[in-house]
């Protein structure tokens, strides 16, 4: 059984499930690849428009100058008690044109298209979740919503600008997708590394014993790093996801690189795999590696603040009337830089569904009604 203000919010977002899912198609249709400007800035037009007419918000288009456009909107009056940071990005990782292979369809209760995951429905959640604590609660308190343009390449233009709002926040709400619907009261940090190997080329058959093999050496470094990863134990992962290198099979390579992933579940692990890498020595003394690159985000460790908003979550999805489980997840998100400053955080409010990524992306409708419901209880009892 719902309980009194519960039952009030899924009433009235019940009544305006199908206005919810036509917003959902008009953000999935707007292709965002983080990458096109035109495309985003073009979005986050859109997303100003939408905020002021259909969400009564308070827009601002803030300019980037490689990256897209971000849009921050504020309700409530300013100076009125620290707000509530309500966190989200509309870029995603599909090229423009992907609409065509993976259309945005309603079909058995689930919708597909590219980024309506992750995290496009997040968006539309969020929106309706603060008109339906306005215009049922009748509600009025500080709320800003960022909606940033660049989270999918580690968010270069809008960090900054997260975290300004974080350290003015009482509480950072991420509406990224759920993990199975659970939240993530946990995420890994992750590191990105650039790996340059220059060796010595001579002519693998005449020559063979002249050269330095930069492949050879690049191969021996990627095994060393992969023997780090422990994924099952302390959560630290090693993956060297691309490799370049080499001229001529019959040419002993004078250079190879690599790019590295990192994840780690906490700071101390952070910091000593970053030393690990920065202080990759050359297996062949005659190589010689540079290593570039360090951790993004900062891992999202489960503090004392995060375990406690998640158990008030937890009461209030009961009273909405579904069981809310919490989660680690291995991927990191714009969340990580607000847990990192010491706001509590809850991450993974967004939508129910699968395929971040992945071809098969899609939300289930039944998530959207009780996971906007509890977003709104947050904004109205946090
Ligand atoms: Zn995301």
């Amino acid at each position: 059984m719902s309980s009194e203000p519960a039952s009030r919010f899924l009433g009235f977002l019940r009544e305006h499930q199908d206005e919810m899912l036509e917003d959902l198609k008009r953000f999935v249709t707007g292709e965002t690849p983080s990458t096109d400007k035109e495309l985003l800035d073009d979005f986050a037009s859109f997303l100003s428009d939408y905020a002021a007419t259909a969400a009564g918000g308070r827009p601002e288009i803030l300019p980037a100058e490689v990256s897209g456009n971000h849009v921050r909107v504020r309700w409530g009056e300013e100076g009125g008690g620290p707000p509530i940071f309500m966190l989200g990005h509309y870029d995603t990782v599909w090229p423009a044109g992907t609409l065509e292979i993976m259309p945005c369809e309603e079909r058995d209760g689930i919708v597909t298209g590219p980024g309506v995951f992750d995290m496009k429905c997040g968006l539309v959640q969020g929106f309706w979740a603060v008109r339906a604590l306005r215009e049922v609660a009748g509600v009025e308190r500080p709320i800003v919503f960022l909606c940033n343009s660049d989270e999918e390449l580690g968010s270069p233009s809008s960090r900054a600008l997260i975290e300004d709002e974080a350290r003015l926040a009482a509480t950072v709400l991420v509406l990224e997708p759920s993990l199975d619907g659970a939240l993530k009261t946990a995420r890994k940090g992750a590191g990105r590394f650039h790996i340059t190997v220059k060796g010595r080329s001579a002519h693998a058959g005449g020559d063979p014993t002249g050269g330095v093999s930069a492949i050879e050496e690049l191969a021996q470094l990627t095994l060393q790093l992969h023997s780090h990863s422990d994924p099952r134990g302390a959560g630290t992962t090693v993956n060297v996801g691309v490799v370049a290198g080499g001229t001529r099979h019959n040419v002993i390579a004078a250079e190879a690189s690599g790019e590295v992933d990192l994840r780690v579940a906490t700071q101390a692990e952070a910091e000593r795999m970053v030393d690990v890498i920065s202080e990759l020595e050359p297996h062949n003394p005659e190589a010689r590696v540079r290593v570039e690159g360090g951790m993004i985000w900062p891992p999202m460790e489960r503090s004392e603040k995060i375990a406690e908003l998640f158990k008030r979550a937890r009461v209030l999805a009961d009273e909405i009337g579904f069981e809310l489980e919490e989660g680690m997840t291995g991927g990191a998100s714009d969340g990580c830089f607000c847990a990192a400053l010491g706001v509590p955080v809850l991450d993974g409010l967004g939508a129910v569904g699968g395929g971040a990524h992945a071809v098969d992306e899609h939300i289930e409708v039944a998530g959207l009604v009780p996971r906007t419901a509890l977003v709104a209880r947050l904004l109205e009892t946090l």
